[in-house]
């Protein structure tokens, strides 16, 4: 038995993998492959407006927002944001994790060549990211164009649970590594991205989802950077990352009949809470996020007294069947993603794993 904590490229439901399967080599009595359709054709039209009719229903996604199924990545959307919202304006970037600092990184450097004032609302770098940053909502600018935040920090374990307030600026987030595991309204937002491959499906597909007064209304981009150029071909523009779109599509059938986003949020917090109680519990292992309040259900990052004892964890852990439990390279120690897909035994087996390990290993520790 392997269990795959990934943070992303991450675990696929096994229904899901199993149907895909099923039907690779002959989707729907086509005689094709999902991979080999047009993605103009018919089967292929029906693939896309159910995958986003369904993330509509799972995500309550208003009529007055659009839904696109890009490419690129959550990275591509750091610069598009910019690109198609800011011109003339100010951007505030909440900075509590490496890829937030990312989103701000890029719209700085674009800010050389485009006429926007991206401003650092606040960061907690000088915290190494251990808590998620605070400001004052009267230090934003209310004619500023956006607020962009991101919900779930990935690398650190933090996560906004209540949306800040802004002054009345809109709010962007890059929810890449909750988006269906946590229950958010979608209304609160201006603009939601993100990235597939955690916990909506294979990587490939990024999405968009916008409020459509937040459109450009210049056609001064080029067509594959423009957010309403591709909202008016419905996501068609060019060829979309079909097969990766197919896979998600599956993903959010798999989301609705497991009860939806409410309880698959509510078997996360149930999962999360097992690791948590165990960390607490030992004085062995720690978590180095200083709010409990600001505690990750999707990402939980741990660590043993030293880093030769996290090595040996990672490495033994390997052996019996926990896979991908190192951190990531930029801060080290151990981190388990426990996304929607992944199951509930994988995290009952974790934490009998680690309190053997810590029975084996605490008089080292010393
Ligand atoms: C993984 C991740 C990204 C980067 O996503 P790509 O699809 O690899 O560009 C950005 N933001 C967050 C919060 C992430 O977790």
């Amino acid at each position: 038995m392997v269990y795959n904590f990934a943070a992303g490229p991450a675990v696929l439901p096994q229904e899901v993998l199993k149907k895909a399967q099923a039907e690779l080599l002959n989707y729907a009595g086509s005689g094709m492959s999902v991979m080999e359709l047009s993605h103009r054709g018919a089967e292929f039209s029906m693939i896309l407006e159910q995958a986003e009719a369904n993330l509509r229903d799972l995500m309550r996604i208003p009529d007055d927002y659009k839904v696109l199924f890009l490419q690129g990545g959550a990275s591509l959307q750091f610069s598009m944001l910019a690109m198609n919202l800011v011109l003339g304006k100010k951007a505030y970037y909440l900075v509590s994790g490496s890829f937030g600092k990312k989103a701000y990184s890029e719209a700085v450097k674009l800010s050389k060549t485009l006429n926007f004032e991206p401003i650092l609302l606040a960061s907690s770098e000088d915290e190494h990211f251990a808590e998620l940053a605070k400001f004052e909502p009267l230090m934003i600018d209310p004619e500023a164009s956006y607020v962009h935040v991101t919900m779930n920090n990935t690398i650190e374990g933090t996560t906004i649970y209540e949306l800040p307030e802004t002054n009345g600026v809109p709010l962007v987030a890059d929810m890449s590594s909750d988006i269906l595991a946590v229950d958010y309204d979608v209304s609160r937002f201006a603009l939601i991205y993100a990235g597939a491959q955690k916990n909506m499906g294979p990587a490939g597909m990024t999405v968009v989802i916008v409020r459509e007064d937040f459109l450009p209304q210049d056609e001064v981009l080029s067509s594959m950077l423009d957010y309403r150029i591709l909202a008016e071909h419905q996501s068609l523009y060019n060829t979309p990352p079909a097969f990766s779109i197919y896979m998600s599509g599956l993903v959010f059938e798999w989301a609705k009949a497991e009860g939806g986003v409410k309880a698959l949020e509510a078997r996360n917090c149930e999962k999360a809470r097992l690791l948590y109680d165990t960390i607490d519990a030992s004085s062995f292992y720690n978590n180095p996020v200083k709010f409990k309040a600001e505690r990750s259900i999707c990402n939980v990052p741990f660590r043993t007294p030293t880093a030769e004892l996290d090595t040996a964890f990672i490495k033994e852990a390997e052996v019996a069947g926990f896979k991908n439990l190192a951190g990531h390279r930029s801060v080290g120690g151990m981190r388990a993603s426990i996304y929607n897909a992944f199951p509930k035994e994988g995290v009952e087996a974790l934490v009998d794993f680690m309190k053997a390990f810590e029975e084996k290993h605490h008089d080292l520790s010393d």
